[in-house]
């Protein structure tokens, strides 16, 4: 069952032009982890505070739970909804300890024993005296979200959790916080602009611009077949090629050659269309029918991102990213063959605005 719905949410904020959420449908199942992700401005905060109660839709219906908790002349306050929220800069306070923290307000009889057992939750058992000063950020975040949890929440929602931490502590975060909610089967919605944190976190991503869902889909689906510019070249980079579907309907004919592609949806061969290749797609093959020469050469570890200039059939050239791993040692100047791998190319609309005019 879906454990939250929203149906034709729309809001514009007063005095503004553009509404900040335009008829925003999406269903989350119970027990997934969803990450709204966009880049700022784009009405995610506003997409969660709507479904928090903190904001009044303009038309439209949230449901949780199976209940209609704004919409149809129903209005349920923040407090009512049953849900746990963790913001970025953990709101907690100052001047109670870790356990008096994680119990403020909670009322029921056994509220030593869920302290004890939400301490051991987020693996912060032993500090319970500790005030949050005392404490890392990543330690603080912890605590606020057992504060949540303790509640026993429909939903938890995270407002851009991970942007007040270090790139180690950050990367550490997502991994206890996808666990600890995985084990708690808590259903989770985070806020994210960061793509790195989506792409780790989430089951499924939903892609906002201008107030406008673009694409929702698990985080190969996001990455591996963008359906649009937006998310071609939002999440992760994207070499985007013009062509046409070829006869098979398996490829597209491009300046540089014919592309296998198998994420063709909606076209018909001969249609003109754009193709998003993911660096990851070209790969160095002996046998490889592209050839091209490295023009710039950027190492990181593991692997090089490079950029590669290849002839085009009419004596032009064009340039594409391309992910290269570290052991094949490759120099600017190289030339190179090499293939493109299907599972990471996808045709896609050349546009994303699916926004109304002004
Ligand atoms: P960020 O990542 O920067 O927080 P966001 O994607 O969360 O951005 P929102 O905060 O939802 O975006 O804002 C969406 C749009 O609504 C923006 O154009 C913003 O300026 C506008 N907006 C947000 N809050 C208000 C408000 N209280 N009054 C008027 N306009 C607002």
């Amino acid at each position: 069952m879906a454990m939250i719905e929203l149906k034709n949410l729309t809001k514009t904020y007063p005095e503004q032009q553009r509404p900040a959420v335009f008829n925003v449908n999406l269903a989350v199942e119970e027990k997934a982890i969803i990450t709204l992700l966009g880049p700022s401005g784009c009405g995610k905060t506003t997409l969660l505070r709507l479904i928090a109660g903190f904001e009044r839709p303009d038309s439209g219906e949230v449901v949780l739970n199976g209940h209609t908790v704004a919409g149809k002349g129903i209005w349920l306050p923040p407090e009512k909804r049953g849900l746990g929220m963790v913001f970025q800069d953990y709101a907690l306070f100052p001047h109670l300890s870790v356990e008096k923290n994680i119990g403020f307000g909670y009322r029921g009889k056994d509220k030593k024993e869920q302290i004890r057992s939400m301490l051991e939750r987020v693996d912060l058992a032993g500090y319970e005296k500790r005030q949050p000063y005392e404490l890392s950020g990543g330690q603080q975040q912890r605590v606020a979200l057992a504060r949540a949890l303790i509640r026993n929440p429909v939903v938890v929602l995270f407002d851009e959790p991970f942007s007040s931490l270090d790139a180690k502590m950050r990367e550490q975060m997502r991994g206890d916080l996808k666990r600890i909610l995985k084990t708690a089967q808590t259903t989770a919605i985070f806020v994210s602009h960061d793509q790195k944190d989506a792409l780790a976190i989430s089951d499924e991503i939903v892609v906002i611009r201008q107030g406008v869902i673009q694409q929702q889909g698990s985080p190969v689906e996001i990455y591996r077949y963008p359906e649009n510019r937006f998310v071609a070249t939002f999440v992760g980079r994207s070499n985007l090629l013009q062509g046409t579907v070829a006869e098979s309907g398996q490829a597209v004919d491009t300046a540089i050659g014919t592309i296998p592609c198998h994420h063709i949806h909606h076209h018909l061969p001969g249609d003109n269309v754009f193709l998003s290749v993911r660096p990851d797609g070209l790969r160095l093959a002996p046998e490889g029918s592209l050839i091209g020469q490295i023009q710039d050469l950027t190492y990181s570890g593991e692997r090089y991102q490079a950029v590669v200039r290849i002839q085009t059939t009419d004596g032009q050239s064009v340039d594409l990213i391309s992910h290269i791993h570290a052991r094949h040692g490759v120099c600017l100047g190289n030339q190179i063959r090499f293939e493109v791998l299907p599972e990471f190319t996808a045709v896609i609309q050349d546009d994303g605005d699916g926004h109304p005019a002004g």
